[in-house]
């Protein structure tokens, strides 16, 4: 039997790491397994459901290197893809649970519901329907539909019975009907509801595994009564851990950047999210923890797939990202970086001169290594563009007082007057000039120099730093530390 597994976002928001998970490992078990895979949209909440976020998800999917073979945008023989454009399928199969009795309509109004809710909370009971329309008669439910009530309808949930869940990463999960109550399964608005409706969507979508984040694990036994309800063959399960954050609670907006987009937008590099994600939850067989998409797809398998939490630990994707980043050629990251670089004022034309393209090059070759993601290149800009100095750290203060850097600085700088052009050969050849003529040691130039180009101790390479500046503005800079002396 072919593998078919299914990414369903409901389109009501961007795509969280959370949801990049679970459409990763529902990606990866199909590629590794030769299988098929879905992505389609569960929009039935219409007042928080758009197109505008269903087109970003899907963007985001593709960001991270998450193709699918079926579903919307591509096709299939099973679509339509959204659940909104699939009601008549869910009205058969809804008039076939009524008709079998596995369904009926019930007219309780919000307020008969809430009162139901209350008595039950304050008897300290799980508040749940009781079913007061579990039976109504003929003649009651033409009186309710005289007043105009509409109804909705109910999942009549078998009482007594023990729901197990086999999961392929939980094992046995074992939940009792009891505490369910007959819940909704279509709206009054005749909208079914997510429980429902992603039954039959993986039903006719022939899905095998199901795939999906650890906080619907409680939806799965409603599932699962739907299936054996309407005689249907349960697919597999496998819900994956909760993403915590480095306290051990539950990952929030407010423990930072929680959707796809805004590391996308911070520039981490898709192939560097997606190995920190894998490895929220999969644990990878031998020591090896950095993995291309086309390894994972060759190595994943749920087995490995932990059920204790995830932890989210930025520090661990940013490791991930830097090294990434050392592996990637210099004309991407100097793309990638170039957007930064235009939101700071600086080449905001069209097309860049040559040697503004050698500029933004060197600039990034300087600096990639210190990145964790390329936005940081915004903080090393005033180090190197422009005529401004830099305030000079404490630290570099002290440094300045040194008995040798007077001489040191007038000397520098005629010597770098006396230049055209300030390559990395000349800059390093004028220090070593330097060097012999004062008979200073290395580290007797070096920091000075750093400091009275850039304010600060420690940095990139000294000599990409003066090519970067270029004559001029390193000229102005040593003047203005020369005159603080
Ligand atoms: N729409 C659900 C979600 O976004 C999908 C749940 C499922 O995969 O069944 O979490």
């Amino acid at each position: 039997m072919t593998v078919k597994v299914r990414f369903a976002p409901s389109p009501t928001g961007p795509l969280h790491i959370g949801g990049a998970r679970s459409a990763l490992f529902n990606y990866l078990y199909a590629r590794r397994n030769d299988g098929v895979f879905i992505v389609r949209s569960e929009d039935t909440d219409l007042e928080r459901s758009s197109r505008e976020s269903e087109h970003n998800i899907l963007e985001a999917l593709r960001w991270l290197g998450i193709h699918w073979d079926e579903g919307i945008e591509v096709g299939g023989d099973n679509g339509p893809y959204r659940q909104t454009e699939r009601l008549d399928l869910y009205n058969k199969y809804t008039e076939k649970l009524l008709e079998q009795g596995t369904a009926y309509y019930c007219y309780c109004s919000e307020e008969e519901l809430e009162a139901e809710r209350q008595m039950l909370i304050a008897k300290g009971e799980t508040p749940r329907y009781l079913g007061r329309c579990r039976n109504l008669a003929g003649e009651e439910r033409r009186k309710f539909e005289e007043d105009g009530r509409k109804p909705v309808v109910r999942f009549r949930v078998p009482e007594g019975q023990r729901i197990i869940i086999p999961d392929l990463v939980r094992g046995e999960v074992v939940f009792e009907s009891d505490g369910i109550g007959d819940f909704v399964i279509v709206k009054s608005d005749g909208i079914p509801v997510y429980n429902y409706a992603v039954v039959i969507d993986d039903t006719t979508m022939a899905v095998t595994h199901v795939i999906r984040g650890e906080e619907h694990l409680s939806n799965t036994p409603r599932q699962i009564l739907i299936y054996e309800a309407l005689g249907l063959n349960k697919p597999e399960f496998a819900h994956i851990s909760l993403i915590l954050n480095t306290e051990g609670r539950k990952m929030s907006k407010r423990d930072g950047d929680t959707a796809v987009i805004d590391y996308q937008k911070k520039g981490y590099l898709p192939e560097a999210v997606v190995n920190f994600i894998v490895l929220m939850g999969w644990a990878p067989p031998g020591e090896q923890e950095i993995f291309t998409i086309d390894e994972l797809c060759a190595n994943f398998s749920l087995d490995r797939v932990s059920k204790s939490p995830a932890v989210f630990d930025i520090n661990k994707l940013n490791w991930i990202n830097s090294h990434y980043i050392k592996q990637a050629s210099l004309e991407r990251l100097v793309e990638l970086t170039l957007p930064y670089l235009q939101e700071e004022g600086l080449f905001k034309k069209e097309q860049l001169s040559e040697e503004e393209y050698r500029w933004i090059s060197t600039f990034v070759e300087t600096i990639a290594e210190k990145l964790d993601y390329l936005a940081q290149a915004k903080g090393y800009i005033h180090y190197v563009h422009g005529e401004e100095l830099p305030e000079l750290e404490e630290e570099a203060k002290e440094i300045l007082k040194e008995e040798q850097v007077p001489a040191l600085l007038e000397l520098f700088k005629d010597k770098i007057k006396s230049e055209d052009t300030l390559t990395v050969d000349v800059a390093k050849s004028i220090l070593k000039q330097v060097g012999k003529e004062l008979k200073l040691s290395g580290k007797q130039i070096f920091m000075p120099v750093r400091i009275a180009l850039t304010g600060q101790v420690h940095g990139p390479d000294l000599y990409r730093i003066i090519t970067l500046l270029g004559r001029e503005n390193a000229l102005k800079r040593l003047d203005k530390t020369i005159s603080m002396l």
